[in-house]
This record gives structure tokens, sequence and C-alpha cells, in this order.
């Protein structure tokens, strides 16, 4: 028959080592934390960079899809000096004296001074 007092005895160390495996956990928590704050430390430049590579992969996927925005935003509309016609900065012709004409015709018989 045991006696109250071993009872006693046998619980204490049980109790004990709960604690410790709640201090185990608590340090492998700490621990994990502490190596996945150093991990996005280290790996944040890394994620900013993989994120400017995606903004400029979405960029070109943009530009790939929709191809007719492209030239429109990057080619300038430029004024014949002759007729007036505002043209396409890609095909308008320079005259020797740096004045822009829309074609050929204008390049050659200016209408306008
Ligand atoms: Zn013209």
């Amino acid at each position: 028959m045991p006696l109250p007092g071993t009872g006693a005895a046998t619980k204490a160390p049980k109790r004990a080592s709960t604690a410790k495996q709640t201090l185990k956990y608590v340090v492998v928590i700490a621990v994990i934390g502490l190596l996945l704050f150093l991990l996005y430390r280290w790996a944040r430049p890394y994620l900013i960079a993989g994120r400017d590579l995606l903004a400029t992969i979405r960029e070109l996927k943009d530009k790939l899809t929709h191809p007719a925005n492209s030239p429109r935003r990057s080619e300038k509309l430029i004024r014949c000096d002759a007729c007036g016609t505002w043209v396409p900065g890609a095909r308008m012709l320079v005259a020797k004296s740096g004045k822009m004409f829309c074609s050929r015709d204008c390049l050659s018989v200016p209408r306008l001074k």
C-alpha cells in the first residue's frame, strides 16, 4: 500500500518534466522565430530584387499582349512644317534646314514659310 508521501513524490518529477518540456518548446519556438527573422533579413534584398524582376516581366508581358500601346506611347507626334499635319516622328522627313515634313511632296514643295 503506497503512502501519501510517496505518491506526491512520484507526481512531483512528472510535473517538473512537463515544465521542462514546455520550456523546451518555448526555446525551440524562440530559436525558430529568430532563425526566420534572420532568414527574412538575409533574404529581403533578394525578395525585393525578385519583386522588381516580376514587375519587369509583367511589364514585358503587357507590351507583348498589347503591342499597339507601346509604339503609340513612344512615338511623338510632330507637326509638318509645310502642311501642318501632325505625323508620328518616325515617319517624318527631315530637311537639310532642320525642318520636319510629313511627306516627300511637302519636303520638295514647301507651301508655308
Ligand atoms: Zn506635310
